[in-house]
């Protein structure tokens, strides 16, 4: 039978990486995607040699083009360190392109496990996926910090427009010496923190949760509650309404409570340094970072699609030295279905939604009949499983997606 190709509107901006991952994402794109789609994208290198080579301009380039287009697929990307600049002869250690990235699109990183039956959540209440929201500035990250000696006096000055000088006492050291810290946060940054989860939530009809700790902290903790109280009541209530979802907020500790007592299914929006805490503990309890997908949402509505994890290195060489690898590619196949559907969705494209949809059911059936691969072999319930290589479990994806199709 000779099928029709699904024919794209819009190009895709993909952005290719490095190591095990770019070895996956050229496997995805020959057996899963191009067979089945007329696939349209703006090709960027992002691998390291290419940035490299370009003095990371290519990376701005792909956030740009992000920018103009709306939808990105990303393979995940060496962030450089002193052994990557002598293992590829580098003119500099470039910055994170996820960073670069980011900056470009101002946006929020979303995080959301993969569920498939055989690989349970160790909370065994959990039945939907956690999507963990982490606001990427400020607080303990761009702290100031000091060690201080007993006798010391730590103050807090604050210069107000009109040059006027308030001194506030944080702790007189008399008594022996101590430690002290400040940090900062800006309203628009919770503002479009605020606003990209609210955007999130209804694009993905599921409830918003937020916490903080406004009864201790009074004006910081609790400014982040009244913005995201007054962006909520101004702007997203009745839109909320109208898609049977709901905002949340509570105490940091009793949402920590609850999460660990429902049923998941929320997006659990979180400051800074609770992104980055919970978010290691959501993925962990769920299983797998290969299971884990990313999209990078900014206020304006442009989308960013990526796996959780990195280029898996250690993979890579063996692969290099001709050895079989089994690297699981599901999260950097979600990068693409999230992509294809988002895709599908701005340019009214039908096809492409339900490709996407197929492809991810073609996935989960995969895994639920038991062929997996290692990493998921060594955690999963499932008693009948057969351990494939990198390349055997795509092909195994695509047996299934062509008996959807
Ligand atoms: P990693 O690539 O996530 O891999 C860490 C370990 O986790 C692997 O060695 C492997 O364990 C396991 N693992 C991760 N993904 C897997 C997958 N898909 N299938 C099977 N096992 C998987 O993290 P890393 O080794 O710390 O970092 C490697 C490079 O990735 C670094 O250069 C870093 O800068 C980059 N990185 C990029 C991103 C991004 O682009 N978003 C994110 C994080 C890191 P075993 O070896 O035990 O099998
Ligand atoms: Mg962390």
């Amino acid at each position: 039978m000779i099928m029709e190709k699904i024919q794209m509107t819009t190009p895709l901006v993909e952005m290719d990486g490095d190591e095990m991952t770019r070895v996956l994402w050229q496997m995805i794109k020959d057996e899963l995607l191009l067979p089945f789609i007329d696939l349209k994208t703006e090709y960027y290198d992002l691998g390291l040699k290419k940035r490299n080579e370009t003095d990371d301009q290519i990376t701005v380039d792909s956030a740009n083009a992000t920018l103009k287009y709306g939808v990105a697929v990303k393979c995940a990307t060496i962030t450089p360190n002193a052994a990557r600049v002598e293992e590829y002869d580098l003119k500099k250690m470039y910055k994170s392109p996820n960073g670069t990235i980011r900056a470009i699109l101002n946006g929020t990183v979303f995080r959301t496990p993969i569920i498939v039956k055989g690989i349970t959540p160790c909370v065994n209440n959990w039945r939907e996926p956690i999507t963990i929201a982490r606001h990427a500035y400020g607080d303990v990250y761009q702290n100031v910090e000091e060690k201080l000696g007993a006798g010391d006096k730590a103050e807090l000055v604050i210069t107000r427009a009109d040059g006027s000088k308030e001194t506030k006492l944080i702790h007189d050291f008399e008594k022996g010496s101590g430690i002290v810290q400040s940090m900062h946060n800006m309203n628009d940054s919770i503002e479009s923190f605020a606003k990209s989860c609210f955007n999130y939530a209804l694009d993905q009809k599921k409830d918003l949760w937020f916490g903080a700790k406004d009864t201790i902290s009074k004006q910081y903790d609790h400014t982040f509650k009244d913005i995201f109280n007054d962006v909520f009541e101004k702007e997203y209530k009745d839109k909320f309404a109208e898609a049977g979802i709901e905002y949340f907020y509570s105490l940091i500790d009793d949402i920590v409570a609850r999460i660990m007592k429902s049923r998941g299914g929320m997006i659990w929006a979180c400051k800074n340094y609770d992104g980055d805490v919970m978010s290691d503990m959501i993925s962990s309890a769920f299983g797998s970072l290969a299971m884990m997908t990313s999209v990078l949402v900014s206020p304006s509505g442009v989308y960013e699609y990526e796996a959780a994890h990195g280029t898996v290195q250690r993979h890579y060489y063996k692969h290099l030295k001709g050895e079989e690898t089994s690297t699981n590619s599901v999260a950097t196949i979600y990068a693409w279905t999230g992509a294809l559907r988002k895709r599908g969705e701005l340019d009214n494209i039908p096809e492409l939604v339900k490709f996407a949809n197929k492809l991810e059911l073609a996935t989960k059936q995969t895994i639920e009949e038991g062929k997996m691969t290692k990493d998921l072999a060594n955690i999963t319930s499932l008693t009948e499983i057969v351990t494939l290589s990198s390349h055997a479990f795509i092909t195994a994806i695509r047996k299934n997606l062509e008996n959807l199709i």
